[in-house]
């Protein structure tokens, strides 16, 4: 596989400027390939030079330069040399495209509910060439006039506003410059909810069974919608540049969401067929604000090339966050970051592939989309607040308009946006940005007190950078103790030495209670004293913070992967403060670590039944305690499903009898309950094919493939293996169903053959699977629950091999940094 170099990107675009494209897309002729025809107009500043075409067709019908046919022998199937260009040139390359099942290029998707077919177009990274012939790099931006032919029944969406000119016939208008890898046509028998917010039309749309919860969920995502596109305006003084706004939810999608300009897409799990928490509906609406704030930042103006990604992600997660507490009913969206957000990415951080937020190298394309991971989302966005706290807000917003009034429908680099920083602070930023932005890795901040009879004499912040990334970083933070639930003090200080003394604690009272960083304002481990670890379990719960409680639990989650706390402390925290916490975002990523990584990995085997009858325990209570039918509830549910040991009740449940309020005829809580009859060997076969009967839809499809790959007897893995590596044409999202369902059962002796079949089979579907999706696959189907020295050790030669593609290469190095935390602990607390 070729791979853009930013050399040859460089090279590109100092010789050509791309002028228009007209794209012609027929999707009428039958389900594996369409007709692509793409015209491409650009001049050229050294007449007679050469460059070339990205093109990735199922078969090249031909190619005109210039009125004249090019010799298409010897074409490698990915690039066409273009020779002798001249001031003004235009090239037409026809083209049988393949439709992608990978979540690339234009995505095929079959409902089984219905049988009907969904189409929808993914270009990022550098899958534009699987659809129409381009320069395919992010700084050629130019125009876009796309018209589509479709079954008569289908609707078209695209980056501009479609209308239908005769029956499967499409036009597009024509859009402002863009990238190519903004390049969008969603189509299909698409149900849709349209409505105007200050002039701008708007519309959600998803596949037609999933018609009524869009249309009982469409206010919510609107009004979030018409929030966020004020909220905007006025802080950016710039309206909304690409015309209409539609919201395409569709199926199969590998990432959250993608802000294709006037059409993003976004994985249609989030149109929630049954009862949805708090929780996941402020998911969906930070996606929502996440992809529109993209509109400016991004899409607007866009990174020259892939190594400033981060600055795209950085602002549209600090954006989203800050969109949702100012603009819209989720004041507490802060506290999602820090649940949600950054535990997992302080995990990133401690791993071999841990880089700079910024100035990664990114030689090529495909190396960009390696680094592109959550320091690029979570460090970036908390990276931003330290910004605007060193700053000042509106120095940081006036920096921010003046950045995207010099650079609009075109490019920029990170130089620029420090530039206009700069400028509107006054300040010199570069020993800030070297610090934070050119440096990997994560500083360790601890406070440590002296008290004298209930007292505080002296305090000190200790800063620890890490050994292999040495920085001088400042910290904005503020430090806060809490004794049986009343806050004793609260101080706001900026630290920048390894040992900065705390006068302003001297002569408080001590607390029980000291946490650091107490509103998480910036990036960095948090270790707690012992005595506050100590106190966790009696005191949590009464912290009347949530943004306080959340940096408590995820420097206990921190503390248990760096093999500082025993995770049997963990345990016990939760069995005194989990049923009592108020915040859902925090319920909900608690019982998400613990279930699927600290007792299977943390754990030993023999005790994890009972740590998940302590969550079961947890859960039981919490759901008796909550109104019925209320989100709390059904949060407190579902984890009572997922770990009860109780065949009775979930039989019951699973029989839709004396099921909580709301959850009569969910067929996604169904699955939850189904979920654990099948790991526990408890359901069979047959009755999981029942379920399936019961429920013909994709998601009842990929629920049905987790559970049968999750049941303990080896004729299931037997049969769940074949399926994940074998050639059955599965899906993305298929293979990750399988995939998640795997590694579970009783008798690890049934898992343990699998773990040398891991490292042969899973790299070998890199023959038929894209990169994004193998990713994801080979991350999921990593043994990370076989905690041994030989599966670290099959890891490690795994490594020395030169024959992995980037995407399962940083899979194996993140699950095996991931597992040698696990066996730490282990070595460390039995
Ligand atoms: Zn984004």
């Amino acid at each position: 596989m070729t791979n853009l170099t930013r050399l040859e990107a460089g090279a590109r675009s100092a010789l050509i400027d791309v002028t228009g494209y007209r794209v012609e897309l027929d999707l009428a002729r039958g389900a594996e390939t369409f007709e692509s025809s793409s015209t491409v107009r650009f001049t050229c500043t050294e007449p007679g030079a050469s460059t070339f075409l990205d093109v990735k067709p199922h078969q090249l019908h031909r190619v005109t330069l210039n009125g004249v046919d090019l010799d298409l022998t010897g074409f490698d199937g990915e690039r066409i040399g273009l020779t002798g260009l001249a001031p003004e040139n235009e090239v037409v390359a026809t083209a049988k495209m393949s439709y992608g099942n990978d979540g690339q290029g234009l995505h095929r998707a079959v409902d089984s509910a219905d049988d009907q077919h969904y189409v929808y177009g993914h270009s990022f990274l550098d899958a534009a060439p699987r659809v129409f012939a381009c320069f395919d790099q992010p700084d050629l931006k130019a125009p876009y006039d796309v018209s589509v032919t479709a079954p008569p029944e289908w609707i078209v969406l695209g980056n501009g506003a479609a209308t239908r000119t005769a029956e499967g016939s499409w036009v597009l208008a024509t859009t402002r410059p863009l990238a190519t890898y903004f390049f969008t046509v969603c189509a299909g028998p698409y149900a849709s909810v349209t409505a105007v917010h200050d002039g701008i039309p708007l519309g959600i749309h998803a596949r037609a069974s999933l018609r009524e919860p869009l249309e009982r969920q469409a206010a919510q995502m609107l009004a979030i919608t018409a929030q966020s596109f004020d909220y905007y305006h006025s802080l950016f003084g710039i309206r909304y540049p690409f015309g209409e706004y539609h919201q395409v939810f569709v199926p199969e999608f590998n990432a959250g969401a993608m802000e294709n300009p006037g059409c993003v897409t976004l994985r249609d799990q989030y149109v929630f067929r049954g009862a949805m928490t708090h929780d996941e509906v402020l998911t969906r609406s930070s996606t929502i604000t996440h992809e529109m704030a993209h509109m400016w930042f991004g899409d607007l103006v866009t990174m020259k090339w892939w190594d400033d990604l981060w600055l795209n992600e950085s602002f549209a997660e600090y954006m989203s966050h800050r969109t949702l507490c100012e603009a819209t009913e989720f004041t507490d969206a802060w506290v999602d970051s820090s649940m949600a957000r950054k535990p997992w990415w302080y995990a990133a951080e401690r791993m071999p592939s841990t880089h700079p937020v910024a100035g990664s190298p990114a030689p090529d394309a495909q190396s960009a989309l390696q680094n592109f991971d959550g320091i690029s989302y979570a460090k970036g966005a908390a990276t931003l607040r330290q910004l605007i706290a060193h700053i000042g807000d509106a120095a940081f917003i006036s920096g921010v308009s003046d950045y995207l009034r010099s650079h609009a429908y075109g490019n920029a680099a990170l130089v620029d946006f420090l530039g206009a920083m700069e400028r509107a602070s006054g300040k010199d930023l570069q020993g800030w940005a070297d610090a934070w932005l050119r440096t990997a890795g994560l500083d360790a901040i601890s406070v440590q007190t002296v008290t004298d009879q209930g007292s505080i004499t002296s305090a000190t912040v200790r800063i620890t950078p890490p050994q292999a990334h040495p920085a001088d970083r400042p910290h904005s933070i503020d430090i806060a103790g809490f004794t049986a639930g009343t806050e004793v003090f609260r101080v706001l200080t900026t630290v920048d030495q390894n040992e900065t003394a705390l006068p302003e604690l001297a002569g408080r009272p001590s607390a029980n209670l000291l946490i650091p960083n107490a509103t998480d304002l910036t990036w960095a481990n948090i270790k707690l004293d012992p005595a506050t670890v100590a106190a966790a379990p009696a005191e949590l719960s009464a912290v009347p913070q949530a943004e306080a409680r959340a940096v408590v639990w995820t420097a206990l989650i921190d503390g248990v992967a760096l093999a500082e706390i025993d995770p049997r402390h963990l345990l016990t925290v939760l069995s005194t403060s989990w049923a009592a916490e108020s915040n859902q975002s925090i319920i909900n990523r608690v019982g998400l670590v613990m279930t699927q990584r600290i007792i299977p990995a943390f754990l030993p085997h023999d005790e994890q039944d009972g740590a998940c009858a302590v969550i079961a325990t947890a859960a039981a209570s919490m759901l008796a305690a909550a109104a019925p039918g209320s989100s709390r509830a059904l949060v407190a549910a579902r984890y009572l499903a997922t770990t009860s040991a109780d065949e009775d009740l979930l039989r019951r449940w699973a029989g839709g009898e004396g099921l909580p309020e709301g959850l009569q005829g969910d067929s996604d809580f169904r699955w939850v309950v189904l979920g654990n009859l099948a790991r526990r060997g408890a359901i069979g076969a047959a009755g999981l094919h029942v379920a399936l009967e019961q429920d013909r839809t994709m998601a009842g499809n990929l629920k049905w493939l987790q559970a049968k790959a999750s049941e303990p007897d080896p004729a299931a893995k037997v049969w769940a293996w074949e399926q994940l590596t074998g050639e059955h044409g599965r899906s993305n999202y298929e293979l990750n169903a399988l995939a998640a369902g795997f590694w579970h059962s009783s008798d690890q002796d049934v898992l343990r053959p699998y773990v040398v079949r891991y490292f042969s089979d899973v790299p070998a579907l890199s023959d038929r699977v894209g990169e994004d999706a193998l990713a994801r696959v080979a991350a999921l189907a990593y043994p990370a629950n076989l905690v041994e020295e030989s599966t670290a050790n099959q890891s490690a030669a795994a490594l020395e091999r030169s024959d992995l593609t980037a995407s399962v290469r940083r899979a194996i190095v993140d699950a095996d940094s991931q597992l040698r935390e696990a066996l730490a602990s282990r070595a460390a607390f039995g």
